[in-house]
């Protein structure tokens, strides 16, 4: 059975968002979390899931939804940021379908301090909902890790109980990822608590399961956003395996848990086949596919850049146009064809392709 037999092509809300986090435990596969910030990088993401017949996530940082409304634009009161998610929502709804692939839609990173951000998206959530008895998006993470354990855990369940209720995929982080991504520094923190104990686990677990299944979990095994990573931390993706099994212990389910893997920049392959054996069904890439978007770019300026100084004259010709070269379908266009090849690698190494 196929995927497109669970679940519809399009946005997924709601338990479907399950299923194909099901589908992919059991099928030991997981999908990469591509982050956009422009209907351009949207739709290179949408064309890379639908070339290789597979499912994907989008998502957007806080920082990405403030681009995506426009840099011009306050965000005191994260007024751009609700803006430019709200924005990038409605986008990725209106042309997903035409991609035909399954598609979760979601948020990323959310600190304490970012908090009217998850709220604004939440109102825009309910709002939708009241419409189309489904939520915009299909899923949002909260970011408490900084914060104490019991107060991460409250703060999730609180927030849990308003989402679970309009079909809302809620993703938590426990211990913390190293590195610095989106404005947040984690680099400074201590080695112990980049590494989340399976007792902290199972807390999460049944505090949330009390509410609803449909959450996930990114756990630091050490893991650190961004290519630069310290020495002396060390991936650790077999602690992954200890989760599922004190977990699983303790409910008598086989894999209970639904594992996000951050800040993956840099890993071997073998250590992504390892996480995803234990039960990662979400793994979040954006370093890489930054880097991938502006190299089509770049080696476009740089490859014809004497096509590029004036809108008339060039090489072949004082007299010649150069609205070719300097149409932004066409030079952006090829920071869309690397983008797209480097999702679908991150794709292969996850083992989704050829999933519908
Ligand atoms: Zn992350």
């Amino acid at each position: 059975m196929g995927l497109l037999d669970i679940v519809p092509a399009g946005v997924l809300t709601g338990d479907n968002v399950r299923k194909l986090f099901d589908y992919a435990k059991q099928n030991k596969f997981a999908i990469p979390a591509i982050n956009v910030t422009s209907s351009s990088t949207a739709n290179a993401v949408l064309e890379a899931a639908r070339d290789i017949k597979s499912p994907i996530i989008i998502q957007v940082s806080q920082g990405g939804s403030a681009y995506f409304a426009g840099k011009g634009l306050a965000n005191d009161k994260q007024q751009a940021s609700i803006a430019g998610a709200v924005a990038a929502a409605h986008h990725v709804r209106t042309v997903a379908k035409a991609y035909g692939v399954p598609v979760v839609l979601h948020s990323d990173h959310c600190a304490h301090k970012l908090l009217p951000w998850f709220d604004g998206m939440l109102e825009a959530d309910e709002a939708y909902f009241k419409e189309h008895q489904e939520p915009l998006f299909s899923s949002h993470m909260l970011d408490l890790s900084e914060e104490s354990k019991e107060e991460n855990i409250a703060t999730c369940v609180k927030y849990f109980k308003r989402m679970v209720p309009i079909g809302l995929w809620l993703e938590m982080e426990i211990g913390i990822t190293g590195g610095e991504e989106d404005g947040v520094d984690n680099t400074g923190v201590d080695n112990a608590s980049l590494y989340t104990q399976p007792e902290d686990i199972y807390d999460v677990y049944k505090a949330l399961s009390e509410v609803g299944p449909n959450f996930s979990i990114a756990a630091a095994f050490g893991n650190v956003h961004g290519v630069y990573k310290p020495g002396n931390v060390k991936l650790q993706p077999e602690l992954l395996g200890k989760h599922q099994a004190f977990t699983s212990a303790k409910v008598g389910a086989e894999k209970p848990l639904y594992l996000v893997f951050h800040g993956g920049s840099g890993s071997t392959k073998d250590e992504i086949k390892t996480a995803v054996s234990y039960g990662v069904v979400k793994m979040n890439v954006d370093t890489d596919t930054q880097f991938a978007y502006l190299a089509g770019i770049r080696d476009f300026v740089i490859n014809k850049k004497d096509y590029l100084h004036a809108q008339v004259g060039n090489p072949e010709g004082a007299d010649k146009p150069n609205k070719k070269f300097y149409d932004p379908r066409v030079w952006v266009r090829e920071g869309e064809k690397t983008l797209s090849v480097r999702v679908k690698e991150a794709c292969a190494d996850l083992g989704n392709v050829d999933r519908l």
